[in-house]
């Protein structure tokens, strides 16, 4: 099979454009950024009103055949419902995450249900499902703000508690020979993702409570030829300026050219692209 010309760019946070071979992909496309505290080392404002920067999503966001969702929080799915709306795409998430955005006002017709398990082919590319698990956090490794399930659609989500994790997925987006994984957390084993051999991975840096995280990662998808750090900056700094290193993007990136030396380790910063031939 001829290559494939595969662009990744990154929108800040989880929120990633993957095109290629004339489509586009969105995971978790959340651009709007307010304030909750968390990343200035202050509790979560559980509290925060829930709103969308129509402007901005505008301004970084253009087209969509397929949107993927990774779990429910409002750093993920906040601006789903205008993103799908605007663009017309396919959503894919679990039944509480999709639950939740009809309480949105989300395009219900555009919906798709998925747990994990599901192989789904669209125009250009499919896309593999997988089951995945929140990163836990504190002594008592608590799910972040329990996982409880919305089995039928709730009042209209107002403020950042009331957007739950809902069940996490994993997924292998699949454009030509290139195979992407995103939505893999520190939480994952082996099982969950047994076989799969990315192109380029998207990793979250490592957490205290995932013992050798970084290690059993890039060996669990056979040290893939990219790996690209996700959901590493502090999400309420502005996405127009460089990225503020959180969660220790650059740390992981030592890491990975210690484990997997061959690995391409490659630091987007906002708003910039990484292209490569799948
Ligand atoms: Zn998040």
């Amino acid at each position: 099979m001829s290559s494939t010309e595969i662009t990744v760019r990154w929108l800040g946070t989880n929120a990633w454009e993957i095109t290629g071979n004339g489509a586009t992909v969105l995971v978790d496309p959340w651009v709007t950024r307010f304030r909750t505290g968390a990343p200035k080392g202050e509790e979560w404002d559980m509290d925060t009103p829930l709103t969308i920067d129509e402007a901005a999503v505008d301004e970084h966001i253009a087209a969509a055949d397929c949107i993927l969702i990774t779990h429910g929080h409002w750093d993920h799915i906040t601006d789903v419902p205008y993103v799908a709306a605007k663009t017309g795409a396919t959503v894919l998430g679990t039944e509480t995450h999709l639950n939740l955005l009809r309480a949105m006002d989300a395009p219900e017709a555009q919906l798709g249900q998925v747990s994990g398990g599901e192989l789904y082919r669209f125009d250009g590319f499919t896309v593999d499902v997988f089951e995945a698990h929140h990163n836990s956090s504190g002594r008592h490794k608590q799910l972040l703000f329990a996982g409880s399930r919305v089995g039928e659609v709730p009042r209209r989500p107002e403020t950042v508690r009331d957007l739950v994790e809902g069940g996490s997925l994993a997924y292998l987006v699949t454009i030509g020979e290139a195979r992407l994984l995103i939505g893999v957390t520190t939480n994952f084993q082996e099982r969950e993702i047994e076989g799969v051999r990315p192109t380029l991975l998207f990793m979250q840096a490592g957490s205290r409570n995932s013992p050798r995280y970084e290690e059993r990662l890039l060996e669990a998808t056979g040290r893939p030829p990219y790996v690209v750090p996700t959901h590493w900056d502090d999400y309420e700094e502005p996405l127009t300026e460089p990225a503020v290193d959180w969660l220790g993007a650059e740390r992981l990136g030592e890491k990975v050219s210690e484990l997997s030396p061959e690995s391409e380790f490659v630091l987007l910063d906002h708003l910039e692209s990484f292209t490569f031939e799948g």
